[in-house]
């Protein structure tokens, strides 16, 4: 058994890991490692050479840059994974990512220290790329782990030139042996997969706030994006009647608040203004033109869909009233990706076992479980953001005995997941 000693020893030991691996960066004097720079590289290598320490009893690079290491145990069962990225994004935190691989690797060298073994062999993956900082796309790790990784995405490049295929090469790895038929996880993951779990801050401040050190994640939520440009009659500022006025960033401005009182009547919803501007605009001038971006997420689609029409239905009202014309673009659209329903039970069975509320929450971020879930079932936790729930900031922070908290339910999940949420292997 793993006592309370030992996961408080196992939490300090993660925190100066991610302390030491912080030293490794693209720019001084701050956090950052993108995909496939020095810095990356030699991340991948630190993460691989603790992993031998640890116990693990193969560690691996892949194709991609992915470090896995394989603790083995009842092969008969199937596999389970879990990890995070590595990458980071500019003058980022320590912990975002790399805390979902530093506390399993954690867990498994306190299990190597007793002798114990799961019934089934776990995996845990240091995903290469997740943020997309360097090249645009996102996810290059998790795509190729789970056998989903785009072609395409080799002939991204960065703001040098350089594409993700040059940026392989001159890493030492292959885009030929990533891109190949017969590569291993081709056909949806690795073989015998059984299920994803991934432990990640929670980058913002809802288990901080509500006093709770664990949450249990929902769902991923899904995304629209979309840009509102309005029209209205520029005129002079002097001479034109307020009554008679079609001013464009008046109508925007009501607009903003409808977006946000709107999403606030609405559980788990948010929506977010964040580009707001007068295209040309003067002092002197009445503004003719008002441009927008609306942001609304949920982890429900009907949700934020339902959040939308409403705000159409406001943005109509408004400009109608105003005599303003309108139009909406929309950028993106990404469906919200749920969490299993059998991990999210089989989490709030741990958390109550260790004594913790099972509480609940969505994600607003995107993580690396987003990718992996369209090959397996996936699930999560977050932990507790110290300094506000701040993140992708340097003052990013977490503490020790929130950190031996994970490491104590990460243990106690795998248990719940052999003894009652895997059924026989395929
Ligand atoms: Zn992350």
């Amino acid at each position: 058994m793993i006592t309370d000693h030992d996961y408080s020893i196992a939490a300090q030991r993660i925190l100066s890991w991610a302390d030491m691996l912080a030293a490794h960066t693209d720019v001084t004097g701050e956090l950052t490692c993108t995909y496939l720079t020095p810095a990356h590289r030699a991340t991948a290598q630190q993460i691989a050479q603790w992993m031998n320490d640890c116990g693990f009893d193969e560690v691996r690079h892949d194709a991609v840059g992915n470090v896995i290491g394989r603790y083995k145990g009842g092969a008969a069962h199937g596999l389970v994974a879990t990890g995070s990225h590595y990458d980071t994004v500019r003058n980022g935190g320590r912990y975002d990512g790399r805390l979902g691989i530093l506390v399993p690797m954690a867990v498994v060298a306190a299990m190597h220290a007793r002798n114990e073994r799961l019934p089934f062999d776990l995996e845990v993956v240091g995903f290469a790329e997740e943020e997309g900082v360097r090249f645009g796309g996102t996810f290059l790790g998790s795509s190729a782990y789970a056998g989903q990784y785009d072609p395409a995405l080799l002939a991204l490049r960065d703001g040098d030139g350089v594409s993700v295929s040059e940026a392989m090469l001159a890493a030492g790895l292959d885009p030929d042996v990533l891109c190949a038929s017969g590569n291993a996880p081709a056909e949806g993951g690795p073989t015998g997969l059984r299920h994803y779990f991934e432990i990640h801050i929670e980058q913002g401040p809802v288990l901080l706030e509500t006093g709770r050190a664990l949450g249990v994640v929902s769902a991923i939520a899904g995304c629209v994006r979309r840009v509102l440009v309005l029209e209205g009659l520029a005129g002079h500022a002097g001479t034109v009647p307020m009554a008679l006025r079609r001013d464009a960033a008046a109508a925007g401005a009501e607009i903003v608040l409808a977006v946000e009182r709107i999403c606030r009547e609405r559980a788990g919803v948010v929506g977010t203004v964040g580009i707001l501007e007068v295209p040309g605009g003067s002092i002197n001038v009445v503004p003719g033109q008002c441009r927008l971006s609306l942001d609304v997420r949920a982890g429900k689609d009907e949700t934020r869909d339902a959040a939308l029409a409403a705000i159409d239905a406001e943005v109509q009202a408004i400009c109608r009233r105003r005599n303003i014309a309108w139009t909406s673009t929309e950028l993106l659209r990404a469906a919200a990706v749920p969490c299993s329903d059998e991990g999210r039970r089989l989490w709030r069975k741990t958390l109550q076992d260790i004594g913790h509320e099972p509480f609940e929450l969505s994600s607003g971020a995107g993580h690396d479980a987003m990718l992996m879930a369209r090959v397996v079932p996936v699930s999560m936790l977050f932990l507790r953001c110290g300094n506000g729930g701040i993140s992708h900031n340097p003052l990013e922070t977490v503490s020790a005995a929130d950190v031996a908290d994970t490491c104590r339910a990460t243990r106690r999940f795998l248990d719940v997941l052999a003894a009652d949420g895997l059924a026989p292997a395929r």
